[in-house]
């Protein structure tokens, strides 16, 4: 599986958990052994040669974050970033924003 981001360069700790919800989710009809999470500019292999458990309990934390989000409840935990705030659609409103100012 690839999971393609069309942006330049850097690949993200969120982008890897992402590919991983998605092996486990394929799963059900193809035996996946092999990922890659790929930009214009970084390819990166990432290890998902085990179980669908083990997978899941990689990416938990991330996952109940999302639910908690998509439900509407309010989510004080941030990944702020360097790479990231920058560009964020939130950092208007953000009070963990990275400056790089
Ligand atoms: S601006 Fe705020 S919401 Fe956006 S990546 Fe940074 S910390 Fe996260």
């Amino acid at each position: 599986m690839v999971e393609y981001k069309s942006r330049k360069g850097k690949i993200y700790p969120s982008d890897i958990a992402q590919l991983k919800a998605s092996v486990i989710a394929a799963r059900s009809r193809y035996n996946i052994t092999k990922a890659y999470v790929s930009t214009d500019g970084e390819i990166k292999e990432v290890n998902v040669n085990k179980s669908n458990t083990v997978l899941f309990e990689e990416i938990k934390e991330a996952y109940e974050l999302t639910v908690a989000i998509v439900s509407g409840k309010t989510v004080t935990v941030c990944y702020k970033s360097k790479y990231k705030c920058p560009t964020c659609s939130m950092r208007a409103h953000c009070e963990f924003s990275v400056s790089v100012y």
